[in-house]
């Protein structure tokens, strides 16, 4: 990676797409088109209830963990898309997996494609679309790899950049686990943050549906995307979700899909425009602490060095069980004086464990 140069992303802002782009950036449809009938009601029921949405989805492949689960109608529900999006006057989207794929949307005048979970994961599949892309002008989004590899995002997109591609767009859908979890994908949300400090100019959308997995999740998700700031949605929306062929338990109906949008609280995001005196004051406050706080682990590891230093003269192992499982005893007691949950002093204390050992480790040789 060293080797590498960052890329340098020049990516035309999301308000310049078309003449829709309304914020946030809010993409809607079915999880698949099942039949032209669900397509063209779904797609005119969301225009009539949520006036808010930039452009329609819905998926013609349908990338399937199992076989012999629905996988997609194929080419011909590229025109049902097509003409219910026209009819209603916003652009459309579909997923693509290949470079045929790329080929028949383009033929159909498809208005931007975007990249699976399951096909992000893989370059060569990523760089043959790139290549069937090359010279075209078309917006394409990219959702995060299924498993949580910033880097292979990244590279994804970068893919996409080198062939010409100057409209793209990361989608945040969440990471898959074999642990339980509440959620379907677990947000994970420490990744498109940092996809966002690295490379502020990728507009990331986030998807609560797939995130979510469940109705019922979506509006909270939703919600926390735009406290964080993030450029837009991608809800997964169906006229009737209760028989949808993928996917139905989190596809919203598009009533509520509208009444999500209209009590959705976008916060301001360019608060450089305003004078916020007090939130400038917290913000030094924060800042003067997390110094603090960086000082003081450095401290703590040149403690840790020379307790090292002892430990091999007297040819002490480095890891004293004893010692770690009092040292989490008394944090623990601590956080809860401080109001800080238990799960997050015993992470954090885990990695200041580990740093120290890592210390040690470089004295000991
Ligand atoms: C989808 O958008 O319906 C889909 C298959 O999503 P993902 O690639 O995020 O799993
Ligand atoms: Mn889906």
């Amino acid at each position: 990676m060293s080797a590498l140069e960052k890329p340098t992303f020049e990516i035309t802002p999301l308000q310049q797409w078309s003449s829709t782009s309304k914020t946030p950036f809010v993409i809607a449809g079915p999880c698949s088109a099942e039949t032209e009938q669900q397509v063209l009601e779904t797609i005119r029921a969301i225009a009539a209830n949520a006036p808010q949405v930039n452009m329609l989805r819905a998926g013609i492949w349908k990338p399937r963990t199992r076989p012999n689960t629905f996988e997609g109608v194929g080419p011909v529900g590229l025109p049902w898309i097509k003409n219910a999006g026209k009819e209603v006057g916003l652009p459309v989207m579909v997923e693509v997996a290949n470079p045929l794929h790329v080929e028949l949307s383009l033929k159909m005048g498809i208005d931007a494609l975007w990249i699976g979970a399951r096909t992000t994961v893989s370059p060569f599949n990523v760089q043959e679309i790139a290549e069937s892309l090359r010279g075209v002008n078309v917006p394409v989004f990219v959702k995060n790899p299924v498993n949580p590899d910033l880097d292979l995002w990244v590279g994804a997109i970068e893919r996409l950049y080198n062939v010409g591609i100057k409209k793209l767009a990361a989608i945040h859908r969440g990471f898959s686990t074999y642990d339980k979890s509440v959620y379907r994908n677990p947000p994970m949300w420490e990744i498109p943050i940092e996809l966002r400090r690295r490379y502020p100019q990728i507009p990331i959308i986030v998807d609560p549906s797939h995130i979510g997995g469940k109705q019922d999740m979506v509006q909270t998700l939703a919600q926390q995307a735009m406290n964080m700031s993030f450029d837009g949605l991608m809800i997964e929306t169906h006229i009737n979700p209760d028989v949808a062929w993928s996917d139905a338990q989190q596809q919203l109906t598009p009533e509520a899909l509208g009444s999500l949008l209209n009590t959705l609280v976008v916060q301001e995001t360019n608060i450089e425009k305003n004078s916020f005196e007090h939130l400038y004051e917290l913000r030094a406050r924060i800042d003067r602490i997390d110094d603090y706080i960086v000082e003081l682990l450095g401290e703590r590891m040149s403690i840790s060095e020379e307790i090292g230093v002892f430990k091999k003269k007297n040819r002490l192992a480095i890891h004293q069980a004893e010692r770690w499982a009092n040292i989490v005893k008394r944090t623990l007691e601590n956080s809860k004086r401080a109001g800080l949950t238990e799960e997050f002093i015993l992470k954090m204390f885990q990695q200041v464990h580990n740093e120290s050992i890592r210390h040690q480790e470089k004295v000991m040789k």
